[in-house]
């Protein structure tokens, strides 16, 4: 597969006809994808497209649509490699974890047919003289929206299901990942995608401002920060009869209730908080430690386990826990988070550094920010504030003290402990001795507060692609 650089509307790859895009690798710094913006014509256009195409798709038998999707499956197996280089390219994270990404999209295929099949399948109940049915319809025209990080599986995980239940799409990815964006609808052509089924338009935010205020748009599907999610929670505000599904960040807790294991705990803590080097919306992004000496041991056994993290480019041998931040600028971003917290009087345990001039290379940033005022903001990357607590209670107060609420994880207590955290933490994603990174792929995959709408995700994006009919049909006739 080669990069086309273009937008695809209608069937037909087309240029862009607005400003330059461009995007580099941040550790090589090679440049992936040159092309040009979607214009806001182009955007149109392509709305159009997907609206001419959705009555024939949407009255495709349902066998028809599957049989499209794991084409596409097969396709994906077949380019594997190549998706996932694009997808380490671009994103800066290591080769073995952008492979783990394409099989996740592989996955999510046949995770989408039985979640439409027992989510939004056919219904029939017996009423004597009549039956209940209940079906699922389409809305329309779906726009889904891709943030940087999952650039493959997370807008794939709204398409299919999309697709499934009947809907066409326009995908606007994140401008960050144009060359990956660009291949996965090679695949989707190559699969035999019909002609303005899915309609790809590349940019920044003007083109997602003018997809989002698109007349003709039924619905939207956002993955991305909860800065756009709320921007765009605005513009929808008023508009009933159209579907806003946003799937945003958070500042996630991991409290410590004591450490029964030292280098398990260890391991979840460095898991939860840096892998993809922080840049998952799952991350812990604050670690709740017991005051007194089991604390203590933890941070200096944490402290050393970091000094000995493997972080280095995408590609390099061996593999490296985690590689470069998405871009120089993002990493620039972190390294200022961190000058930031340092000047409220924050207390540098391990500091975050930039491995190697003009990349996006940082080693891990720990901080004891204990009893200062943090402003309650989502670091995107591999920084992780410690506080410490004296009981219970501080611990949980802390925890919820965040206007998010997407994951949250304990490590150690008992069973009545893990039962009293999950009654009084405010997270949508919850992990007992596990890393909160990790999530079931047919479990609701969504958060509370500004973390998101309550359109949970995964098995679960099945039920907003469709709407029910409820219908009742006598016997008689
Ligand atoms: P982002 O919000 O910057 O961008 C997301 C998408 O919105 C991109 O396609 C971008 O081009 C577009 N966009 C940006 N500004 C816009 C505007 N003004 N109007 C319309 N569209 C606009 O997010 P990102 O930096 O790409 O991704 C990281 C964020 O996504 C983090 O906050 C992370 O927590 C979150 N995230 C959430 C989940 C989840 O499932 N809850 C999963 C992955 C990432």
């Amino acid at each position: 597969m080669q990069a086309k650089q273009q937008q695809l509307i209608g069937g037909t790859w087309l240029d862009g006809e607005a400003e330059a895009l461009a995007k580099t690798d941040p550790v090589s710094g090679q440049t992936l994808w040159e092309g040009r913006c979607a214009a806001p014509t182009q955007v149109e256009a392509a709305v159009a497209a997907a609206r001419a195409a959705f009555p024939a798709w949407a009255q495709t038998p349902f066998a028809e649509r599957q049989a499209l999707v794991e084409r596409f499956r097969e396709v994906l197996e077949h380019h594997r490699e190549a998706l996932a280089t694009a997808i380490a390219g671009e994103t800066g994270k290591p080769l073995w974890e952008a492979r783990t990404e394409v099989g996740a999209m592989i996955g999510k295929v046949a995770l989408s047919i039985r979640a439409y099949e027992e989510r939004t399948g056919e219904r029939q109940r017996d009423l004597g003289d009549a039956k209940a049915v209940l079906r699922h319809r389409p809305h329309g025209v779906m726009a889904v929206f891709g943030p940087y990080n999952f650039p493959g599986h997370l807008p794939n995980g709204h398409m299919v299901p999309a697709l499934l239940a009947g809907n066409t799409v326009v995908f606007k990815p994140s401008e960050q990942t144009p060359l990956t964006a660009d291949l996965a609808l090679q695949c989707w052509r190559e699969a035999g995608l019909p002609d303005g089924v899915i309609n790809l338009v590349q940019g920044a935010a003007p083109v997602g401002q003018a997809l989002a205020s698109a007349p003709d748009i039924d619905g939207l599907l956002f993955t991305g920060s909860a800065k756009v999610g709320g921007l765009l929670h605005k513009q929808f505000a008023g508009q009933l009869d159209k579907i806003l599904a946003l799937e945003l960040g958070g500042n996630n807790p991991l409290v410590i209730k004591d450490v029964p294991d030292q280098d398990a705990a260890v391991l979840t803590i460095l898991q939860s908080a840096f892998l993809s080097g922080g840049q998952r919306c799952t991350c812990a992004r604050r670690l709740m430690v017991p005051e007194g000496e089991v604390g203590d041991r933890l941070i200096e056994a944490l402290v050393s386990a970091i000094d000995k993290l493997r972080v280095a480019g995408q590609f390099s041998e061996p593999a490296p826990f985690y590689g470069g931040l998405v871009s120089v600028a993002a990493a620039d971003g972190l390294l200022k988070a961190q000058d930031e917290l340092e000047a409220l009087g924050g207390s540098v345990l391990s500091r975050m550094r930039r491995l190697e001039e003009n990349t996006s290379l940082l080693s891990p940033a720990l901080i004891d920010v204990t009893g200062l005022p943090v402003p309650d903001e989502e670091h995107f990357g591999p920084l992780l504030k410690v506080y410490r607590y004296r009981d219970w209670d501080e611990a949980l107060r802390l925890a919820n003290d965040t206007r998010y609420g997407l994951s949250a994880g304990l490590i150690g207590g008992e069973r009545a402990d893990w039962d009293d955290f999950l009654l009084r933490i405010r997270a949508g994603i919850v992990n007992w001795n596990r890393q909160t990174t990790g999530a079931s792929g047919d479990a609701p995959f969504g958060g509370v507060g500004d973390s998101g709408n309550h359109r949970p995700s995964a098995y679960y994006a099945a039920d907003y692609c469709a709407y029910p009919v409820a219908s009742v049909e006598a016997d008689d006739l």
